[in-house]
């Protein structure tokens, strides 16, 4: 499997999103499955060809407009020690993704490579958010007249998806409608994606990591389902690392006892063959229930049932900046101090940022909210339990009193994680604001509780009614 497929990618944005927590509450608040199975879907799934490199290469290329993507410089992007991600030129020089820094910087030297620093987000988001709005446009220009709707969403810093059932329903080709979208987006922002098509947002991912760069592929179900079995677990949607974890020991159990050599690679094909009873978590940790398995055994079989769900005015709960550490490497008051006040920045450009697009009433800030993370020693903790947070009421859009605020709460977390704010040992800091509900949510609320009123005193109280 080359470096540029499904994990390499998935990898690349857990390092790299600073905004990793607006996702992850976002797939929290999935809204239930439609019950039945939609076979006559069509998704398209747009994946940014090496998005933070083509970022930093778009900023500063002077090549016009050409018709054709124009060659790219080597470029590998830093944050703190480590590459987080490179271009496809890099790559053939022997830049690795979540690789040390040492090596590029020598290549760097060289002339062959440029290391470029990607710690603040800031472009990258609006770039991203650039490319899902010219999205929108394609269809809006090119189908709107026809009043065919479609619903779109961003679903990471550099992916999209996209409804187009009623557009092919019409008798639009699925992959006529993906390249016209490649090429629209490439001549408006310069930059290249690979779109893929497929009757549902698992295999239209997995179609677009097809033709990569700059293509496009539709992947049917027949031909999905043979490659999914093969696929190593953490490749199904939605399987957390904790849930994951889980699942192993399970099929682990039933299929290969303590005591038989045999050290398993698990694939997809192990979680179908084994029963749904054997794979339900009997430790009760909640992790993986009955409904949990049975769905991870039909993504299993190219079956994803996932609704796109049209984001363009959704409210969003919290928003959130954070940074990752290599364990070891943040150990003092000190640093910590530095590090909150940079985020501290980057959480105010954040909001402002988003405000500046936001489409419904202004937006009141409710808490400041702190999680650090410690991932125990041997790498296994599982993802949430090690997740600590706190929250104040939200301090203002004033550097030092967050940043002081933010500190104020660090502490707390240290002393109840640690039993001192001296020592600790963490690997990540999220410092979030959490939105007060808007005036529409609460109008909507209201409504919704006037009209229980209205009925709980008409019907305890019937005497008074004539
Ligand atoms: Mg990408």
């Amino acid at each position: 499997m080359s470096s540029d497929g499904n994990s390499s990618d998935e990898e690349e944005q857990e390092i790299l999103l600073s905004d990793i927590s607006e996702l992850r509450s976002a797939r929290q608040h999935t809204p239930a499955l439609p019950t039945v199975y939609q076979p006559t879907r069509t998704i398209l799934h747009v994946d940014v060809d090496c998005f933070y490199a083509q970022s930093i290469f778009i900023r500063c290329d002077d090549s016009g407009d050409t018709a054709e993507p124009p060659p790219q410089p080597a470029i590998a992007v830093q944050q703190k020690h480590i590459v987080v991600t490179c271009n496809y030129p890099a790559r053939a020089l022997g830049v690795g993704k979540l690789t040390g820094i040492k090596a590029a910087l020598r290549l760097q030297e060289q002339g062959l490579v440029k290391v470029h620093d990607g710690s603040d987000l800031t472009e990258f988001r609006a770039d991203s958010y650039t490319i899902y709005e010219t999205v929108r446009q394609f269809f809006n220009e090119r189908f709107g007249k026809r009043g065919l709707l479609f619903k779109a969403c961003k679903s990471g810093m550099d992916e999209y998806n996209i409804d187009v059932s009623n557009t092919v329903n019409s008798g639009v080709g699925a992959l006529e409608l993906a390249n016209e979208l490649r090429k629209f987006v490439f001549s408006r922002t310069r930059f290249t994606t690979s779109v893929g098509a497929g009757p549902n947002i698992f295999l239209a991912k997995m179609a677009a990591n097809e033709k990569k760069p700059y293509g496009s592929f539709y992947m049917s179900l027949e031909e999905a389902r043979p490659r999914i079995l093969e696929m190593p677990l953490r490749s199904l949607p939605g399987l957390g690392r904790a849930s994951l974890n889980v699942m192993k020991e399970q099929i682990q159990k039933a299929n290969f006892p303590p005591g038989t050599s045999e050290e398993a690679k698990l694939i997809v094909k192990h979680l179908l063959n084994t029963s749904t009873d054997a794979l339900c978590d009997d430790q009760d940790t909640g992790l993986l229930s009955r409904a949990d398995v049975e769905k991870f055994k039909e993504m299993g079989r190219g079956l994803d049932r996932r609704p796109v769900e049209d984001d363009e005015f959704k409210d969003k709960k919290r928003s959130g900046i954070e940074q990752s550490f290599i364990r070891g490497t943040l150990t003092d008051s000190k640093s910590v101090k530095a590090e909150i006040s940079t985020l501290s920045g980057r959480l105010l450009k954040l909001i402002a940022e988003e405000n500046s697009r936001f489409k419904g009433d202004a937006r009141v800030g409710k808490n400041l909210v702190v999680t650090i993370r410690d991932r125990g020693e041997d790498g296994k903790s599982s993802y949430s339990a090690s997740r600590k947070s706190k929250s104040v009421p939200w301090p203002g859009c004033n550097r030092d009193q967050l940043t002081l605020a933010a500190s104020r709460l660090f502490e707390l977390l240290a002393k109840s994680h640690y039993g001192s704010d001296k020592e600790f040992n963490i690997t990540l800091i999220n410092l979030a604001i959490e939105w007060a509900d808007s005036g529409a949510a609460k109008a909507k609320k209201r409504g919704i509780q006037d009209i229980a009123g209205f009925f709980t005193a008409a019907s305890s109280n019937p005497a008074k009614k004539i």
